[in-house]
């Protein structure tokens, strides 16, 4: 993970991953070495209000992908409930991001130790770890470092004296997309099929097994200590203003330097990739972007100067998202690109409601057809129509996730898509096709 300081993030210091290149740097005596569980220790000196009141003054937004208020969400949790849970999201999923793993991998106490604050504020009794089942070093890092916050008296009962007790396990998943989505997360934890719940109730009233759950991410639960440490004022002069903090951005695709790197929200995309990533690979030109993770909407190289915040990417008809920047150079064909992502949405369906399971095939299907030069150019205006009826009005967010990919595809290269169709071939890969109705990818240069 890097964390360059250039340009107009010069003076940024990085906070997330400032342990992450320390020797040793998962291990518990390496963060009690740099200062860590301070945090934990002031804020159990605190009530629960007033800790509370700190996350609301700081402005901190999940980073998991919706970027609802931390804060707000703490005071959803019922004040008068016997036994609430914390579960933490660590079913990094979404293509293109791969910031938490690394947090997980490196500083696991760093997400114990605001696991703790977050739980004490809320009442929560017992914290459940959920963590993607192919992060095998993750799974061993997580468990070996509960296990050592239990010894150091971080976990358990009566922690540091304050007469609160918390108890922390680790649960692995089944590789499943959609578990990354609270709810479902909630159903596989409780040991059914991963197939989210219609909200409301929200997991704040009745979470896993109907009991009030704080559900957070691994990014969001590491923000907590650095904010009880250094004060709301500090975090929330960072960013703009509606996205406040640091935050950690996966770039990936065709740049020189791919990787995790620690900045400001607010900061533009122009500076991540030409600043920090090294650039576009081989002086290539630039041709779109994905901001915030596989679902959310492409943008082009002209949107490269709006900065990387919840409210200007809405307003530039994207996403946040996880803040994965996913780079694509001038030879990257867009209708490959839609048939791709849409392919793994509608494989990831969990196949509960209609739109979702049904509709991304055939949507999948058309793509395809246009790939391939088989289609007619009202081909591109009926695969938007399919969109249309897919997008918003699904069981969970994923409906609108999977439409994304060929919606802002289309909007943004819709030339691309009508040479497919006129010329049979990609232009801009100059790849011909054999047209075989596999529904592979069975293409050929
Ligand atoms: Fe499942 Fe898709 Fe419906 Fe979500 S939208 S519940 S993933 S079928």
């Amino acid at each position: 993970m890097k964390s360059d300081s250039l340009s107009t993030t010069s003076s940024f210091e990085p906070v997330l991953t400032r342990n992450i290149h320390r020797p040793g740097s998962e291990k518990i005596e390496t963060y009690l070495g740099n200062g860590g569980y301070r945090a934990a220790r002031r804020a159990l000196e605190r009530t629960p209000a007033e800790i509370i009141q700190l996350i609301k003054d700081s402005g901190l937004r999940g980073r998991g992908g919706a970027g609802f208020p931390a804060g707000v969400k703490w005071e959803f949790m019922p004040r008068d409930a016997s036994q609430k849970y914390l579960a933490v999201n660590t079913d990094e999923g979404e293509p293109g991001t791969f910031k938490d793993r690394e947090i997980v991998e490196r500083d696991p106490h760093q997400v114990i130790e605001g696991a703790l604050i977050a739980a004490y504020a809320v009442g929560a009794g017992r914290a459940f770890v959920y963590i993607r089942g192919e992060f095998f070093l993750g799974v061993k890092r997580w468990t070996k470092a509960i296990a050592d916050a239990y010894e150091h008296g971080f976990l358990g009962k009566n922690i540091l004296k304050s007469g609160f007790d918390l108890e922390m396990s680790v649960h692995r998943g089944a590789g499943a997309y959609i578990c990354g989505e609270e709810t479902a997360m909630l159903e596989s934890l409780e040991g059914k099929p991963g197939n989210p719940r219609l909200k409301p109730p929200y997991p704040a009233q009745a979470g896993l097994f109907g009991l009030p759950t704080l559900v957070h991410n691994i990014e969001t639960l590491a923000c907590i200590p650095h904010i009880i440490e250094r004060g709301p004022d500090w975090f929330a002069g960072i960013g703009t203003a509606q996205s406040k903090g640091p935050k950690i951005f996966s770039v990936s695709g065709h740049v020189n330097r791919p990787g995790n790197y620690e900045l400001p929200l607010g900061v533009t995309l122009r500076e991540i990739i030409y600043t920090h990533a090294g650039g576009v690979r081989d002086g290539r030109r630039l041709k779109a972007v994905i901001p915030g993770g596989a679902s959310t909407p492409i943008m082009t190289a002209m949107q490269i100067d709006v900065p990387m915040a919840f409210e200007t990417l809405r307003a530039a008809g994207s996403e946040l998202g996880t803040g994965a920047v996913i780079v694509m150079d001038e030879t990257t064909c867009m209708v490959e690109v839609a048939r791709r992502l849409t392919r793994f949405f509608s494989h990831e369906s969990c196949g509960r409601c209609v739109p979702c399971r049904i509709g991304s095939v055939r949507l999948y299907e058309a793509l395809e057809r246009v790939e391939r030069g088989q289609g007619e150019i009202p081909d591109i205006d009926r695969i938007l129509e399919l969109a249309h009826g897919i997008g918003g009005i699904t069981f969970c967010p994923m409906g609108t996730a999977l439409v994304n990919p060929a919606r802002s595809a289309i909007k943004c290269f819709r030339n691309e898509f009508e040479d497919h169709v006129r010329k049979g071939h990609c232009v801009v890969s100059r790849r011909a096709f054999r047209g075989g109705p596999d529904g592979k990818d069975s293409h050929r240069r």
